[in-house]
């Protein structure tokens, strides 16, 4: 485990960074937001902290999304997973192909050959 202590960086607003993530500041990230999945930009990984309310909060990323203002605040339980983004589903063989070449699947009658 690489240790960092004298690397970490403090965000004004955000406060220190989180060391231990896998991800970083700039990754683009997807997450569960009230029943549906975001698309966003990592602003900042930030170390648990405790609310105004005295209520724990644990390590999470401040992320903004497409198109959005505001940061969310995303718990590392809330991210979606996604091991290959550019592969899709296909409803032909019920396999997976590269994003666009879903036509040059043996099974798809519209295949282009
Ligand atoms: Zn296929």
């Amino acid at each position: 485990m690489k240790v960092s202590n004298n690397m970490t960086e403090i965000h004004e607003d955000y406060g220190p960074s989180y060391s231990y993530s896998d991800l970083k500041k700039g990754d683009p990230i997807d997450y569960r937001l009230e029943g549906h999945t975001e698309h966003g930009e990592i602003l900042w990984v930030a170390v648990a902290s405790t609310l105004s309310s005295g209520q724990h909060f644990p390590p999470h990323y401040v992320v903004i999304a497409d198109g959005n203002t505001f940061p969310d605040m995303v718990l590392f339980s809330d991210l979606v997973m996604d091991a290959e983004p550019t592969m899709e589903y296909c409803q032909w063989c019920l396999g997976m192909h590269l994003k666009g070449a879903m036509d040059q699947c043996p099974l798809n009658p519209n295949r282009k050959v």
